[in-house]
């Protein structure tokens, strides 16, 4: 075990119940210290996969015959569990991915807690619909599918690996999850609780490493019978490939270039504020509203408003509570993001505040604002996922609309209004799975959750996710034939 910052980390695949470790590594540092190598973590080949696919293919059958209520007593285990180290996790997913250190403790951990229970309920609740006609009693059965490979990127791993694998886990498929390399840790305290939950070996396995070797590996095993990816459009690319080879049902949540759409009629300041804010996470989230496009009368109003808050952004240590924008993930996202600004630059986009790294040798870009020649510049049409937001104005509602609704991206939007006409007018029209109304990130774990175009395939959330973790069967019996 390795010793991070007084936490005992293990750097092996957790697979059938065993540590098991690779003769290869891959290092993970810490966003806003590079110089701090936090671990070596054990580096998954198609060995790894293979012994993870014949792992969860031997644990299903009897994780399959639980009734949902006995699955759902080991899910509220873990979730205990995550509640009672709720420091433990907050801490290694602060140093290995530079999210805030106090709203991991506040908010994120306890979101992957609740994620699980969650999922516990609703499966334990779901009734089997049963119905008569055609002089037919019938029934539609949701049957477990298998194993189901859980793929998920660096930029919220606790959350969403416990909002990915909760369901599968409680429609009773057996999982294999594989984090991103850039963010291995947390999985790794997770893997600990799934031993001290008691769950049965080769229920939950985790593994850990790369993409193109691991990740491939997986996705092409025909013992897998459902993916459920987020990460990128590229990569949901190749995972879709590998999929249609073996014909398996794969949700994929993807990226986003959402817009934040701001009327006059609205709270201006509130507004303003919410835009800044978007920043937080240097600008690492799907969801994030990084097209602002605001009605030109109240343009002026906005901006100074704007600025102010995006000023008061304080960038430093993860752990410190005065820090409010954390740092890139790695240098080599720093260059990616800085290679779109400059990029910008060249093609004549504004940049109006920011555009540069922070400091010399940091993981942080300053707050950047660009404000584009055209809606074909790059940085409008492309997901950045950085600190950097584009500004745009609009005369009329169908502008306003018209421009939000511009890429080929559909994962969410945000819209400020004071009119509550405007609110479900402009809500339909707004191209998003998910469309907010004067607030952003508020989610209900029962709601639908994915993306429109681009963004992705299929949904997640509540009854949507249990339904695609299972193979739906309908079960008809001859009224009268039977007694
Ligand atoms: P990514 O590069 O697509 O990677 C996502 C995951 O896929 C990682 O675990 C990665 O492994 C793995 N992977 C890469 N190549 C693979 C392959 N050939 N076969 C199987 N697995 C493979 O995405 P990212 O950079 O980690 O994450 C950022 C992206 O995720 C952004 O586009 C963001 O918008 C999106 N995202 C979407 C949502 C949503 O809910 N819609 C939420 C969060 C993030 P390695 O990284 O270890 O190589």
């Amino acid at each position: 075990r390795i010793d991070i910052a007084g936490i005992p980390v293990s750097p092996d695949h957790f697979i059938g119940g065993k540590r098991v470790s690779s003769p290869y590594t891959f290092e993970t540092r810490c966003p806003f210290d590079w110089s701090w190598k936090l671990a070596d973590i054990s580096r998954g080949t198609v060995t790894t996969a293979a012994q993870a696919a014949q792992a969860a293919t031997d644990a299903f059958p009897a994780w399959a015959a639980l009734s949902a209520a006995e699955r759902g007593a080991y899910l509220h285990r873990l979730a205990d569990l995550i509640e009672a180290n709720v420091e433990k996790l907050a801490m290694i997913e602060c140093l290995d991915m530079g999210m805030l250190l106090e709203s991991l403790r506040l908010r994120v951990i306890l979101r992957g807690a609740a994620n699980f229970r969650n999922y516990a309920d609703l499966a334990t609740g779901h009734e089997e619909r049963v119905w008569s006609s055609r002089g037919t009693l019938n029934r539609v059965i949701r049957m477990p599918a298998g194993p189901a490979l859980i793929i998920t990127p660096w930029n919220a791993p606790f959350m969403l690996s416990t909002w990915k694998c909760a369901p599968a886990l409680a429609a009773g498929n057996t999982v294999i999850l594989k984090p991103a390399d850039w963010s291995p840790l947390s999985a790794s305290i997770l893997a600990d609780l799934i031993e001290e939950a008691g769950f049965p070996a080769g229920v939950f396995n985790i593994v850990q490493g790369l993409g193109a070797e691991l990740g491939n590996a997986l996705t092409s095993d025909p013992r897998i019978k459902r993916i459920s990816f987020t990460g990128s459009v590229p990569t949901a690319r190749v995972i879709g490939k590998a999929a249609a080879e073996n014909i398996v049902p794969l949700t994929a949540e993807l990226g986003g270039k959402s817009p934040l759409l701001v009327f006059a009629d609205a709270d201006i300041d509130a507004a303003a504020k919410k835009a800044a804010g978007q920043y937080d996470d240097s600008g690492q989230v799907c969801m994030a509203g990084t097209r602002i496009i605001v009605e030109e009368s109240v343009k002026d109003e906005f901006l100074a408003k704007f600025h102010a808050y995006a000023d008061a952004h304080v960038m430093g240590d993860s752990r410190d509570a005065a820090t409010t924008m954390s740092a890139l993930i790695h240098p080599v996202h720093v260059e990616r993001v800085l290679g779109f600004i400059e990029r910008a630059r060249a093609a004549g986009d504004a940049i109006v505040r920011g555009g540069r790294l922070w400091k010399e040798g940091s993981n942080w870009i300053e707050p950047t604002l660009i404000e584009p020649k055209n809606n074909q510049s790059e940085v409008v049409q492309s997901e950045v996922f950085g600190p950097v937001l584009t500004f745009q104005t609009f005369r009329d509602e169908a502008e306003g609309v018209a421009l939000a609704n511009s890429t080929a991206y559909g994962l969410s939007g945000i819209v400020y209004t004071g009119s509550a006409e405007r609110a479900e007018r402009v809500g339909r029209q707004v191209r998003g799975g998910t469309v907010w109304v004067n607030t952003f990130l508020v989610r209900d774990l029962t709601a639908p959750f994915g993306g429109i175009g681009i963004s992705g395939i299929g949904r997640e959330g509540g009854d949507y996710a249990l339904d695609f973790h299972s193979d739906l069967k309908t079960l008809q019996i001859l009224e009268g034939s039977v007694v």
